[in-house]
């Protein structure tokens, strides 16, 4: 047999998303994501959302039997390992999200994105659908702290309070390993945002009970109007980071420090009127000969 091309069949990513036209958010936020850490990544779109730095103006959620197809398409061709889904619209797609993922045993990361930063409502179900269909095939959440409080229907000012819904959330899935909550809407006043990584840990012998890992990492707080998509770029880099290292925990410390550098780099820009996106593409920028030339 012809020895395989060592570049041949690489792990993928698919990311399921909405899409943002003008580039922030969504399907496109996931791809440039992937693209500058050096990973793979096909797109399903599951809404079409009119929108700018301004705000959502509208979308159109896409027919769920149509989503399913998209998926089904990609994970039928391509060498898919990780799925990161962000916005899923409704209760029809995220069911249709929910069977196709049935026989998918890879990671499946999940932003649980069910409003814009501008309070649009980007999922026109509760949270129990959320819970049925996507939460319960995921193995990764990455909530901010507004959608951990909705999921687990408790209050998460401080953090012991974040810490206590993250692990109450392991009880809706046996599939989910971890939660990752993004701090940054906690301690708003303070100098710094903590963001924090909780795993389930085997059974103890004897007691049976499962246990809890927490990682922590401190940063300082980066003031930036350019915030829009941060939460979807995050969800992307863990997913990426993840395939590239093989390890969950390399991977939160990668994509912490990625978030840094992106939201630093951030501040040099003014992209729209409004609440600007991440610069991406400042993070692969070459100081070549071709570069100076431009602009
Ligand atoms: N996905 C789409 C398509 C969106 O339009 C938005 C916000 O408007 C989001 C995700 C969530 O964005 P963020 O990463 O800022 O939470």
């Amino acid at each position: 047999m012809a020895a395989m091309h060592p570049q041949h069949n690489r792990p993928m990513a698919l990311s399921i998303a909405g899409s943002d036209p003008s580039g922030g958010a969504g399907i496109q936020a996931d791809i440039k994501t992937f693209t500058v850490i050096g990973v793979y990544s096909g797109a399903a779109i599951t809404a079409l959302t009119s929108q700018n730095t301004l705000g959502v103006s509208s979308y159109l959620p896409l027919p769920a039997a149509f989503v399913k197809k998209q998926i089904q398409d990609v994970l039928d061709d391509l060498n898919v390992t990780h799925i990161k889904i962000g916005m899923v619209g409704n209760r029809e797609i995220a069911r249709a999200i929910g069977e196709v993922l049935t026989g998918f045993t890879g990671e499946v990361i999940y932003d649980p994105v069910i409003k814009s930063s501008g309070g649009v409502s980007l999922f026109t179900a509760g949270s129990t659908a959320i819970t049925e269909h996507i939460i319960s095939q995921a193995t990764v959440l990455t909530p901010n702290i507004a959608e951990l409080e909705i999921i687990s229907g408790l209050q998460c000012g401080n953090e012991a309070g974040a810490l206590a819904a993250a692990q109450g959330i392991f009880a809706l899935s046996p599939r989910l390993k971890a939660v990752c909550v993004k701090g940054g809407h906690m301690n708003i006043l303070g100098k710094t945002v903590t963001d924090y990584l909780v795993q389930k840990t085997p059974p103890e012998k004897g007691t049976g009970a499962a246990g809890f890992h927490i990682a922590r990492i401190e940063h300082p707080r980066i003031s930036s109007r350019n915030t829009h998509g941060t939460g979807c770029t995050f969800a992307s880099a863990l997913t990426a980071y993840h395939m590239r290292t093989g390890d969950l925990n390399q991977a939160f410390r990668l994509t912490c420090a990625f978030m840094d550098t992106l939201l630093s780099r951030s501040t040099a820009y003014v992209i729209g009127h409004g609440t600007g996106p991440l610069p991406h593409h400042e993070f692969i920028r070459q100081k070549d000969e071709t570069d100076q030339d431009l602009s």
